[in-house]
C-alpha cells in the first residue's frame, strides 16, 4: 500500500497556517478531498512552483486560499475557462481546477462540457455534495429524485445528472468517482488524474451534514453517519456492470470510468501556430 503522509505534516507543508482554521462545518466532508489531493500531490512529488489552483464559488472553493499554492478564486461557473486560457498560455504548468456541484453543472455546465470537448490538459475535481451548501441547501442538478432541500421542501422532481457519464460522453479522457469515506482511493485517483496528459474529471462523493444531511437523514444527519452511508451505499464499477440498472438506484458507483488517449488541446493549438509561423495555412 502507498504510503500517507500524516495530517500533522500535510498541515505544515501544505497549509497557510496563520489563517486557519477554514469556515467549514464540523464533519464536512471538503476536509478529506483537501488530505487526498494534498497526499497525492505529495505522493507524485509535483514542483510546488509549477501548480496553480483554481477554485469556483462554493463552499469547496475555500480550500485553495488556505494552500501555499499560486491560486485563482473565479466568478460562479467559470473556473472551466479560466483554466483553460491559463494552460494555453502556460502548457508548462498543472492546473487543478476545483469546484462544487453547483459550479461546475448548473451555473458552469457549459463550460466544463467544452473543457472535456477539448481534452486540455486541466485536473478538474468536483465535490458533490448534492445541494447548494453554502448558500442554504437549495437543490441542484445533482440532487437526487425525491431529497427535500430548502427548494424542494415536499420532494425534488427533477433526476439528476450523472456526472460521470455526462464527462465521458463529452470526451473526457480520464474520469473517476470516489468518496469522501474511501480516502486511500480516492488519492489513488488524484494521483492517476493529476499524472493524466488530458482532461482528467475526479467526482467526490462528499457530505454536507448541515445543509443537505439533516434534511435528508436516511443519509445520515452527521458527518460519520453520512460516511458511513457513504461506505454501505458504494458499488464499484465492476460490480455495477453485473447488476440491472434499478438495483443501482440510489447507489454510489465508484471507479475509473475511462482513461484513454486523445489529442491534448494546449499542444494541437501549438501544431497550429507552428503552421501560422510559416505561413502554411489554407
Ligand atoms: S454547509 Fe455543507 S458543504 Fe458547506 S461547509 Fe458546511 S457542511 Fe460543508
Amino acid at each position: 500500500m502507498s504510503k500517507v503522509v500524516p495530517l500533522a505534516n500535510i498541515r505544515e507543508k501544505y497549509f497557510i497556517t496563520s489563517i486557519l482554521p477554514t469556515p467549514w462545518c464540523p464533519g464536512c466532508g471538503n476536509g478529506s478531498l483537501g488530505n487526498a489531493l494534498l497526499q497525492a500531490i505529495d505522493r507524485l512529488g509535483l514542483d510546488h512552483q509549477k501548480i496553480v489552483l483554481i477554485s469556483g464559488i462554493g463552499c469547496n472553493g475555500y480550500l485553495t486560499r488556505y494552500l501555499k499554492f499560486d491560486d485563482l478564486h473565479v466568478l460562479h461557473g467559470r473556473t472551466p475557462a479560466v483554466a483553460t486560457g491559463l494552460k494555453m498560455a502556460r502548457p508548462d504548468l498543472k492546473i487543478i481546477a476545483v469546484q462544487g456541484d453547483g459550479d461546475s453543472a448548473a451555473i458552469g455546465g457549459n463550460h466544463l462540457i467544452h473543457a472535456a470537448r477539448r481534452n486540455i490538459a486541466i485536473t478538474t475535481i468536483v465535490s458533490n455534495n448534492y445541494t447548494y451548501g453554502r448558500t442554504g441547501g437549495q437543490f441542484g442538478p445533482t440532487t437526487p429524485k425525491g431529497a427535500f432541500s430548502t427548494t424542494s421542501p415536499y420532494g425534488l422532481a427533477d433526476p439528476p445528472f450523472d456526472l460521470c457519464n455526462l464527462m465521458v460522453a463529452a470526451g473526457a479522457s480520464f474520469v473517476a468517482r470516489g468518496t469522501a469515506y474511501n480516502v486511500m482511493q480516492l488519492i489513488d485517483f488524484f494521483a492517476q488524474g493529476l499524472a493524466h496528459p488530458g482532461f482528467a474529471f475526479i467526482e467526490v462523493i462528499t457530505q454536507c451534514p448541515t445543509s443537505y444531511g439533516r434534511k435528508n437523514p436516511e443519509q445520515g444527519s452527521s458527518g460519520p453517519a453520512m460516511l458511513k452511508w457513504q461506505k454501505e451505499n458504494s458499488i464499484s464499477i465492476k460490480e455495477a456492470a453485473t447488476m440491472p440498472q434499478e438495483a443501482l438506484e440510489g447507489k454510489i458507483v465508484t471507479g475509473v470510468f475511462v482513461n484513454r488517449k486523445r489529442p491534448e488541446l494546449s499542444a494541437e493549438y501549438e501544431k497550429v501556430r507552428q503552421r501560422a509561423r510559416k505561413g502554411d495555412g489554407a
